[in-house]
């Protein structure tokens, strides 16, 4: 689950991290009196959407101007106006793809000023199993970009749960980063801080970039991005709580309320599997005969016919879904409650696309049955591989 700047500043600045002071806006109106209750003389207004790159970004209407979704103002009336040509507008980032996200949101800061830019970013290691710190002296930018280009320049190192952070951590990366005098100190504590907020709150990835070296000579966060494990979202009331369910794929969301494992994916061949290892290769193969998967979907081990057919609506809902494959091995799941989630679905919703079934295992023969019984245009397959040779002949010709 991903979270606003704004909210992960918050979170940050409960903590006792360096940030700046701000303020939400949701109408421009709000945006004089918003930046008036900030020092200045300079204010930055910042589009708030859950994809990083805003900086650098463009919006597709042209009366929000040239500036991207980070924006400086001078004074309050220039903070006011950019605040106006963002909200309500769509914000493209090399992060959101081309059809961009709406802006419903900006939050206005006090404006700093900047020696440099550096990197910062915690996140799980799965192959170490550990926390691990990555950092750099080049933020501000991609870090794909400079480990591309400049993999010298970017440091990673784990950190062993047994002793926890250690001072000698921080101290590490603040050498790495070029660091000196109160900045050493400064950035240890630091450290600290983003760990343990990191663990307390189940975090998956937390990148401040940039984390920069005010003209003051002092360590702030610029910028902040969290991730949080789903799986452990329900631990944290205050965290559940900063959900926002209108930066989420709706088709994502409505799988999420009948909990199945449903991924949006941009192919044109839905698929509808039971286990997440089956789902993964029905994916595969679907590559190897040369389409594309419109999704991942695992409905599970004991699903219902509501949940299937639940499953098979927001399949078709997708306009990009050109056919479905439907792949069941049925050992807890039984293949005549598939059957019948199909047969309900389709009835309900209709079926514009070809429709390919493999079934197998447990109770096939009553769930060919309720198949071939209905008035249902169904392919059936045999195995998985002719199931997937099927369905890309019947969308690709
Ligand atoms: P992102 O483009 O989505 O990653 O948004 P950031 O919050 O990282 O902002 C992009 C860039 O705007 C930063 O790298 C800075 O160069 C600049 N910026 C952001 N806040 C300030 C600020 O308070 N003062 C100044 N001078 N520049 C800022
Ligand atoms: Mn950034």
């Amino acid at each position: 689950m991903n979270i606003h700047e704004y909210q992960a500043k918050g979170l940050l600045r409960g903590y006792g991290a360096p940030v700046s002071d701000g303020r939400v806006v949701l109408r421009a109106e709000e945006a004089k009196t918003a930046a008036g209750g900030l020092d200045g003389p300079l204010w930055v207004v910042k589009a708030q959407i859950h994809a990083g790159g805003r900086g650098k970004g463009s919006f597709k209407e042209a009366d929000a101007g040239d500036k991207g979704g980070v924006r400086l103002a001078k004074s309050l009336g220039e903070a006011e106006a950019e605040a106006k040509a963002m909200l309500g507008r769509t914000l493209v980032t090399h992060q959101t793809g081309p059809v961009g996200k709406r802006v419903n949101c900006v939050y206005i800061e006090d404006g700093s000023g900047i020696e440099r830019e550096l990197y910062l970013a915690l996140l799980v290691d799965r192959g170490s199993s550990r926390i691990s710190f990555v950092c750099s002296t080049e933020g501000g930018m991609d870090i794909e970009q400079v480990a591309a280009d400049t993999p010298e320049k970017i440091l990673s190192f784990s950190v062993d749960p047994a002793t926890g952070y250690q001072g000698f951590h921080g101290r590490r990366i603040a050498f790495m980063l070029g660091l000196s005098g109160k900045q050493v100190k400064q950035c240890v504590r630091l450290m600290g801080t983003l760990y343990k907020l990191f663990v307390d709150k189940d975090m998956e990835m937390l990148e401040i970039n940039p984390l920069i070296v005010s003209d003051s000579g002092d360590l702030k966060c610029l910028d902040a991005k969290m991730g949080f494990d789903s799986n452990a979202v329900y631990r944290h009331p205050d965290i559940a709580e900063l959900r926002d369910v209108t930066e989420e794929d709706p088709k994502e969301l409505e799988a999420s309320k009948f909990d199945l494992n449903y991924i949006a994916l941009d192919g044109e061949i839905g698929c509808m599997v039971n286990g997440a290892g089956l789902a993964m290769a029905t994916m595969d193969i679907i590559k190897l005969y040369g389409a594309e998967p419109a999704n991942f979907l695992d409905v599970g081990g004991g699903a219902t016919k509501e949940k299937v057919t639940e499953a098979f609506k927001i399949i078709t809902s997708d306009p990009q879904v050109k056919g479905i494959l439907v792949n069941i091995f049925g050992g807890i799941m039984r293949c005549d409650v598939i059957a019948e989630g199909v047969v309900a679905a389709v009835k309900e919703v209709g079926l514009q696309v070809p429709l390919v079934v493999r079934l197998e295992g447990t109770n096939v023969e009553e769930g060919k049955a309720i198949l071939n019984n209905s008035d249902v245009d169904v392919i059936a397959a045999d195995n998985l591989k002719d199931g997937a040779q099927k369905i890309v002949k019947a969308v690709r010709g």
